[in-house]
């Protein structure tokens, strides 16, 4: 699943406004979001019936209620509105890496659940990252692995999404 491509400004003023009112927001409001600022929607691709939502802040409270954005439509034809709303509970556990993954999104969102995402962008930049430190590692030469006859022996282990989500 990729993500949604709906990119859309940030309402400046009601978006400081909501940051000062809300509990535990910034202590600086205009610290945390910038005048004609851009944000993506940070969903899975989904229909035109669901809202898009932007993550802007992460309240500082013990039951996690984060402010999003969410909007419909573009232009002058946009309805949007700035609510606090609750983490998602779902996690994704890989017991072979021992790694928990919690949801990065809202209690109730639509479509899959943040790990089941990918950002095309996101991966072309880590595949280069990797694609570089695997160019290091091989000018390097061995990086110490007892008894591996080389760093190409590392093989890439696919993430298999295990989820217990529905
Ligand atoms: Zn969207
Ligand atoms: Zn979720």
């Amino acid at each position: 699943m990729l993500q949604c491509t709906a990119v859309t400004q940030v309402p400046y003023a009601e978006a400081l406004l909501a940051l000062a009112t809300m509990e535990g927001g910034p202590e600086h409001p205009p610290d945390a979001v910038e005048p004609e600022e851009f944000v993506l929607c940070e969903l899975g691709d989904h229909d035109e019936r669901a809202e898009h939502a932007a993550h802007l802040w992460t309240a500082d409270t013990p039951d996690d209620q984060d402010l999003w954005l969410l909007w419909s439509g573009t232009g002058a034809h946009r309805v949007h509105r700035l609510d606090t709303l609750r983490l998602c509970p779902a996690v994704l556990r890989e017991p072979a890496t021992r790694t928990v993954t919690p949801c990065a999104y809202f209690d109730h969102h639509p479509g899959p659940h943040s790990f089941s995402v990918t950002d095309p962008l996101g991966d072309l930049i880590a595949e280069h990252v990797h694609s570089e430190v695997r160019r290091l590692v091989s000018e390097d030469g061995d990086p110490g692995a007892p008894g591996a006859p080389g760093a190409s022996d590392v093989s890439d282990v696919p993430d298999v999404p295990d989820t217990d989500a529905p």
